[in-house]
């Protein structure tokens, strides 16, 4: 399937079952910006809930707070983001459609990555069991000659990055034969810089100084409450502020459904440290990050880390978490030595003095700051992606199936009477009544049992219990598992313990290290 074709499949299911919609859908739709529905809305709760607690109540030492969107115009200068934060734009001359420059390279240097693979799969069934892929990676000519080209393209490009050369950037392009995806011509503009940050006006100035911009990056918020909540909260380094909250970048390329929006939501969480231990706490985040990804059960080959050869000019050492996309590998999140760079710089355009003083050391100083950011609409399609699976069954039919992990869910529990008589609702009410502050949990009497469990399946949802003529009796129901599609009989009295020893986030958790 054709990555259109997937994002199709998707977007349609993300839409028919109440997950995710285009925002202002009646007047055709506002270009990468999408909307959660009640669905959407449930598993995005699970996932910040997941991050905000393995953040702070996981860890003594890292607390959370909720800044403002809007911030003092100052605070952007100070961040490099009104000099920097810019993105190399190049246009197509005959389809007049924009493209990031450094994104063309990115895609034509994946096309080279996928031929390599093909040549590897071909090796792989040519030779078979006897096929070691790391001597044929080492020695077949084709794959040497087409990692040589990657290679090269990659630095030439990380060079023209590194050096804001915009003609490099587009020599490059020009080299590689880049032609545009829409009209197939290879008819360039130069390559220019763009500004990500949205402005606007705040009260009824309406000159420069009234300016101020929708935040790009919720870190800033967190930067300039560093003092307020280390003395407040008497934090003593090495420990963490963490934040969700949504953020804005007006993006060059908004395609890709919710993996690139304009208006996105973050959770980042600043890590200050003694000067010259950041590298050490780079490396220890890298693995702790992994760790809760992989916690999910998502699958660990989906995850890998792609070091940073162009470095932003805050950091001294930055990593992407990588997630397997059905368009292939992408960032997932990001983590970033960031030096003392942000605390300085607000410290020299606030005129205030921002440091700590470590009773350890018995000294003054900067902290350094170790950043990890993640996207959670980016996390979002992760799940939901990884989740999608159609499957054929023993009797022909097909289901679609989300395989969200448990703890996501958005519902956890459907309850069915069998029949809409027989006093199995009022049992059904009764079972709901007691669990549904436990769990989020669905009444469903409508349409068939076969019925209702595809669309519990359709939304994920791990577990059905059906109520029928026997219940009355026995007081046990049928309980039945979206993944195996087995069903068992148990006490009624046991659902609770059943359900939360499956969906309970303390598993998860439970394979989690911790930051002391
Ligand atoms: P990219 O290279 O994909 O533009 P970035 O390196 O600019 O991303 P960061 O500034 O490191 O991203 O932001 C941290 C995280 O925020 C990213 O890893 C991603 O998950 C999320 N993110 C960034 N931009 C967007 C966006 N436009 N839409 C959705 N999520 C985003």
């Amino acid at each position: 399937m054709t990555q259109e074709e997937v994002f199709k499949q998707l977007t349609a299911h993300a839409k028919e079952y109440g997950f995710v919609f285009q925002s202002s859908e009646i007047y055709d739709g506002l270009s990468a910006v999408y909307d959660y529905g009640q669905m959407g809305v449930e598993l995005k709760n699970n996932i910040k809930k997941y991050w905000w607690d393995a953040m702070v109540r996981l860890n003594e030492n890292i607390v959370g707070i909720d800044s403002a969107i809007f911030m003092h115009p100052k605070i952007w200068q100070a961040s490099g983001h009104v000099g920097a934060f810019n993105d190399p734009l190049i246009d197509n001359k005959d389809s007049k459609k924009r493209y990031r420059a450094d994104v063309l390279i990115e895609d034509y240097i994946a096309k080279i990555e996928e031929k390599i693979n093909k040549e590897v799969e071909k090796g792989r069934k040519k030779f078979g069991e006897n096929f070691d892929e790391v001597q044929f990676r080492a020695t077949n000519p084709n794959v040497l000659r087409n990692q040589k080209k990657a290679d090269e393209v990659n630095a030439r490009m990380a060079e023209a990055l590194n050096a804001n050369d915009l003609k490099a950037l587009r020599d490059l392009i020009i080299d590689c034969e880049i032609a545009c995806p829409i009209s197939g011509s290879k008819n360039w503009t130069d390559v220019r810089q763009f500004n990500l940050m949205f402005s606007t006006q705040m009260g009824s100035v309406s000159d420069d100084a009234g300016t101020i911009y929708l935040r790009p990056e919720t870190a800033q918020g967190i930067f300039v409450n560093f003092l307020n909540v280390q003395k407040t909260g008497r934090m003593k380094i090495p420990f963490g502020i963490a934040q969700i909250g949504k953020a804005f970048r007006n993006e060059i390329v908004a395609r890709q459904f919710i993996f690139r929006m304009r208006e996105f939501e973050q959770m980042e969480m600043q890590f200050f440290v003694r000067p010259g231990q950041e590298l050490e706490w780079f490396a220890k985040w890298k693995q702790m990050r992994l760790q809760w990804h992989k916690a999910l059960g998502l699958g660990d080959n989906k995850y890998r880390f792609h070091d940073h050869e162009k470095l932003a000019h805050y950091a001294n050492a930055a990593t992407d978490i990588e997630f397997e996309f059905p368009f292939g590998f992408k960032e997932l999140e990001g983590i970033h030595s960031r030096t003392d760079f942000d605390l300085s710089n607000h410290q020299q355009f606030s005129g205030r003095k921002i440091q700590y003083f470590d009773p350890e050391t018995n000294e003054s100083y900067t902290p350094y700051v170790v950043e990890t950011s993640i996207g959670v609409d980016r996390m979002f399609l992760a799940v939901l992606s990884s989740s999608y699976c159609e499957e054929k069954l023993e009797n022909g039919e097909t289901r679609v199936v989300l395989r969200i992990p448990p703890v996501l869910a958005p519902v956890k529990l459907a309850v069915c009477p069998l029949v809409k008589k027989d006093g199995l609702p009022e049992i059904a009410r009764e079972i709901m009544d007691s669990l549904k502050f436990d769990f989020n949990c669905q009444y469903d009497e409508k349409d068939s049992i076969g019925k209702r469990y595809r669309r519990q399946d359709a939304i994920g949802t791990p577990y059905c219990i059906t109520i029928d003529h026997d219940t009355v009796n026995d007081k046990c129901v049928t309980i039945r598992d979206r993944d195996t599609m087995k069903q068992e009989r148990i006490p009624i009295e046991n659902v609770r313990q059943f359900i939360s020893d499956r969906t309970d986030f303390r598993n998860v958790f439970a394979q989690l290290d911790k930051t002391e």
